[in-house]
């Protein structure tokens, strides 16, 4: 029997909870409950200077009033920490990781030799197989883990399709800083894994960070959840989305009158379409919802078209 579908909304506290974020939260809930699954949330509130609890508010109030609740409490990155940092040295002490000692100056140098010689920026691994008896005194080491040297990484992506990343283009990425607290690309599949999440649903800027945290869950000979990343909306101009397009926070549409439902629904077809139906029940969308369905390019915010269905319900 396949494991039960957990999917989760990881959001970011440093702002309002705003369209992309509300749609990425619609799309695991209602994949959630289409699969008898939960959704969980997970605030990543590891920024601590932009992280606010302000933001964790308005986040979980314009969640509950689009009607997507989520199952168990909200789980803090922050406060797992010392987790992340253990299954650091778990990498270290299998090889999979290593200790780099570099200096800031070694980095910069790095690269601009990178830059002068026309390549992208990478971290050489010259403390790869280094012993740390050479390490420079009062340098406080930064954990490494060990990606592939060649062949593909393949994101095998739900919606996407399989996405192709050549190793060479991955360096050996920090997952531990020098201070002891973990990479935001580290904690994330620390989190993912010990939450048992089985669908990874997010946005398509997330794409390149996938295949760096599938060398994570290699190294850590965990399962690879299924991953679907979806495209970005974009304002009318085909810009990406932003305040200038008069894109506002999901609290600003309450204010301005929208009802949940409206907005709900038209979330859910900004990026999916169901036939040319355009008004969906909550229970017609959780029962046509499929990932693969979801575009594969970008969608436009229309505010003619969340006006029409708001006048609907
Ligand atoms: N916290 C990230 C964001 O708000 C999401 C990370 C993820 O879904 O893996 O963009």
């Amino acid at each position: 029997m396949s494991k039960p579908v957990v999917t989760r909304f990881a959001p970011s506290p440093t702002g309002f909870l705003h369209i992309g974020g509300a749609r990425t939260a619609l799309f695991n809930w209602v994949f959630a409950r289409k699969m008898g699954g939960k959704m969980l949330l997970r605030i990543e509130d590891t920024d601590r200077e932009r992280s606010t609890e302000a933001a964790v508010a308005a986040i979980l109030d314009g969640m509950s009033w689009l009607g997507l609740d989520w199952d168990g409490e909200p789980i803090s990155q922050f406060a797992r920490a010392d987790r992340h940092a253990e299954v650091a040295l778990q990498l270290l002490a299998s090889g999979n990781a290593y200790k780099c000692y570099c200096t800031p100056q070694e980095l910069t140098e790095m690269r601009e030799k990178a830059r002068a010689e026309g390549r992208p920026p990478r971290y050489d691994g010259r403390w790869r197989d280094r012993d740390a008896s050479d390490a420079p005194e009062g340098v406080k080491p930064v954990v490494r883990i060990k990606a592939p040297q060649s062949g593909d990484i393949v994101v095998k992506d739900r919606v996407q399709g399989d996405v192709v990343f050549k190793a060479e283009n991955l360096d050996d990425f920090i997952i531990l800083r020098s201070d002891g607290t973990p990479t935001y690309m580290h904690a994330v599949v620390v989190d993912d894994h010990d939450m048992g999440v089985t669908h990874i649903i997010r946005g398509d800027d997330h794409l390149t960070n996938a295949a760096r945290q599938i060398v994570i869950y290699r190294a850590m000979g965990w399962d690879v959840p299924d991953m679907a990343h979806i495209p970005l909306i974009h304002g009318p101009d085909g810009a990406k989305l932003s305040k200038r397009h008069g894109a506002m926070g999901v609290e600003a549409y309450r204010q301005m009158g929208y009802l949940p439902e409206a907005l709900r629904n038209y979330l859910a077809r900004l990026g999916w379409a169901h036939g040319d139906d355009e008004i969906f029940s909550t229970d017609q969308m959780v029962e046509w919802f499929s990932l693969e369905a979801l575009n594969k390019g970008a969608s436009r915010f229309d505010f003619v078209k969340l006006d029409n269905l708001n006048g609907h319900y």
